[in-house]
């Protein structure tokens, strides 16, 4: 997934993920409005921005799940925002034409490896639960209602939730999430740069990082991008910042407490 880093956003973490808060952009359907959306947040003016944009045919990520979006005011510091093209005031028909379907199915492989990742419920929160701090998935016009701290009421009211965690589901092979506590398969080799590294232990490296939030691509090459991520790992659970996928840092990719 390409990263079109968004110009606002806070750097870091001050609470652990809790919610995916999905959002509509307020921008019409098209083949390259995700890509618009991201172009939008890496230059405006206004101090906003989301995770993830997702159209019909592509996510493109503007900030890091590390990180904090400016997307709901009140669920920011505990969210992963995704935004979608469309309009909150869409009917539940519009949602789910050939477009809406197509949209629905990328965001709902994002959502489902954010509640891989995260641990996190495929459930709609009520808006009790989520002013009780609960686990799980919700939207802006509930972050609104709740926080009362912005008032958007995307994705609207005809928005297809049904559909949306079903997709989730499926993705998930009925797992309901938060349940991908597998053993590290057995470690071989170290995993470096230069890309003569090849096979299915770097894929399956990329796969739980991309599991645990990472930004990096499951192509089965150990490229520089990977090596990043390897580092900023590294740093980021206390271990050697080599750059190397030891055997350390391999099985701490599959033990490690999520953070
Ligand atoms: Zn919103």
């Amino acid at each position: 997934m390409r990263l079109v880093q968004a110009r606002w956003y806070h750097h870091g973490r001050i609470a652990p993920i809790r919610l995916i808060v999905i959002h509509d952009m307020e921008m019409p359907e098209k083949p390259d409005t995700a890509e618009a959306c991201a172009r939008m947040f890496a230059t405006t003016g206004r101090e906003a921005s989301a995770h993830a944009c997702v159209d019909s045919n592509s996510i493109v990520r503007c900030v890091r799940d590390q990180d904090t979006a400016w997307a709901a005011p009140g669920g920011n510091a505990d969210g992963l925002q995704l935004e979608m093209a469309g309009y909150a005031r869409q009917t539940r028909e519009e949602w789910l034409d050939a477009y809406g379907k197509a949209m629905l199915g990328r965001a709902a492989h994002q959502v489902a490896a954010w509640s891989r990742a995260y641990k996190i419920p495929v459930r709609k929160l009520t808006r009790a639960e989520l002013r009780a701090g609960g686990r799980g998935i919700t939207s802006h016009a509930d972050i609104s209602a709740v926080y009362r701290r912005s008032d958007h009421t995307d994705p609207g009211n005809a928005f297809p939730w049904d559909v949306l965690l079903q997709l989730v589901r499926d993705e998930l092979g009925g797992d309901g999430g938060g349940s991908d506590d597998v053993d590290a398969p057995a470690w071989k080799r170290p995993l470096s740069w230069p890309p003569t590294t090849k096979g299915d232990d770097v894929r399956a490296w990329q796969r739980q990082m991309r599991k645990r939030g990472w930004d990096l691509v499951v192509d089965g090459w150990y490229s520089g991008a990977d090596e990043d991520v390897c580092r900023a790992y590294q740093k980021e659970k206390g271990l050697p910042e080599t750059g190397v996928v030891d055997e350390r840092t391999w099985r701490s990719a599959w033990t490690a407490p999520i953070t």
